[in-house]
């Protein structure tokens, strides 16, 4: 608990700096722990260090997770992973944000696995910055149509855009090309000025770049457990 409280406030202070650096106020920054492969415990752990928004990438490891922390005041789970269309339901069940959509069809059953009442769920068009379709995303070029399609959907809020910089590339030159589709998607969706970029490795470059939600795992958490 000592070494992440450590470690978590030297995350906010490079943080800061970068945003410094960059000219932007660092309040206007949504800093999101990710805490895959960890326990449930390390959640609240990091709820009790002041921690509100945290970050989880697979569906069925999320569910269980956030079920067993149940319910803390202000606590945001962001779903930042591939999703199925047959996983909406509890994809939606359990998240306040959804930064992984990139197809017409999941948009679809996320807004078909609302149920009545339920409030408007706040979603990011992840968008593909490598040529390998297999690296998830939209294709840039198929990006304008799913945010038109997203943003006419009653129970989804389109926020902006998510990206996962390349590994064979510069990430500050993906995340200036990304801050370009943010806009793509602005024309679109006026008020949709989120943009979900920048991990432990590259989350200066992403704050350089305009990114407003940072997704850090291992800097804060420090190395991932193995699955069992
Ligand atoms: C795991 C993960 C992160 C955090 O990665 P770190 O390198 O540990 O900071 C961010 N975004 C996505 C989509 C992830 O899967």
């Amino acid at each position: 608990m000592v070494d992440l409280a450590a470690r978590l406030e030297e995350v906010d202070e490079r943080i800061a700096d970068a945003a410094r650096a960059a000219g932007r106020d660092p309040s206007g920054l949504t800093r999101i722990v990710v805490t895959k492969f960890h326990p449930a415990a390390l959640v609240e752990q990091l709820y009790a260090l002041g921690v509100r928004d945290v970050g989880e990438n697979r569906q069925q490891e999320f569910s269980r997770k956030a079920a067993e922390v149940g319910d803390l005041a202000g606590l945001r789970w962001h779903f930042i992973g591939q999703a199925q269309t047959n996983k909406a339901r509890a994809v939606r069940a359990a998240a306040g944000v959804v930064h992984s959509l990139d197809r017409t069809r999941l948009a679809d059953a996320l807004d078909a696995a609302a149920e009545p009442g339920e409030p408007v769920l706040d979603v990011l068009l992840q968008v593909n910055l490598t040529d390998d379709p297999g690296r998830g995303g939209v294709a840039p070029a198929e990006l304008e149509p799913l945010a038109a399609h997203a943003a006419a959907l009653p129970t989804l809020r389109v926020r902006g855009v998510m990206a996962v910089a390349p590994l064979d590339e510069a990430p500050a030159a993906a995340f200036e090309r990304l801050h370009g589709y943010a806009q793509t998607v602005r024309a679109v969706v006026p008020g949709a000025d989120w943009i979900s970029a920048g991990m432990t490795a590259d989350f200066a470059e992403a704050i350089a770049a305009g990114a407003t939600h940072l997704r850090i795992g291992s800097a804060i958490t420090g190395p991932r457990p193995e699955r069992g």
